[in-house]
């Protein structure tokens, strides 16, 4: 759950974000063809999509982790995967630790993805045979 150098009061009080969800780096969407598969990740339950402050998109799958105890504890801890001793990056803060959410835009539906798109003036209705 945690780097060591995280207090672990800190994590516990938090609920374990971190092991709540899995998320991944996707392509920005550029085109009617992107939109529309940022559309179809959304379109499934359980299923985010969210801009980060490097403007990067990932895809978030809010899921929670099997190896995660009731006391939000985990119960593997000295064998857990690298992707969880190394987060946070050395140097930085934990991003649910801060006030400010961990990414810029958050999309948890279609709509609002095509909204987002619709404010921007984009047309982003994709035909078949078009590019
Ligand atoms: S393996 Fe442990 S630290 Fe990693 S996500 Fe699961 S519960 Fe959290
Ligand atoms: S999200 Fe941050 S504060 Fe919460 S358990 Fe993970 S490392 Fe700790």
């Amino acid at each position: 759950m945690t780097r060591e150098n995280i207090q672990l009061n800190d994590c516990l009080a938090c609920g374990a974000q971190c092991c709540r969800h899995v998320a991944m780096q996707t392509e920005t969407p550029r085109c009617k063809r992107e939109y529309d598969n940022i559309r179809w990740f959304l379109m499934h339950e359980n299923v985010n999509v969210f801009v980060d402050d490097e403007n990067d998109w990932l895809v978030e799958f809010k899921t929670r982790c099997s190896h995660l105890r009731a006391d939000n504890t985990c119960e593997i801890y000295p064998d857990r995967p690298s992707v969880c001793r190394d987060y946070p990056p050395p140097g930085s803060p934990c991003e649910y630790g801060d006030a400010d959410p961990p990414h810029k835009v958050l999309f948890t539906t279609a709509r609002e993805f095509e909204e987002y798109l619709e404010r921007k003036g984009i047309d982003w209705r994709y035909k078949k045979n078009e590019p």
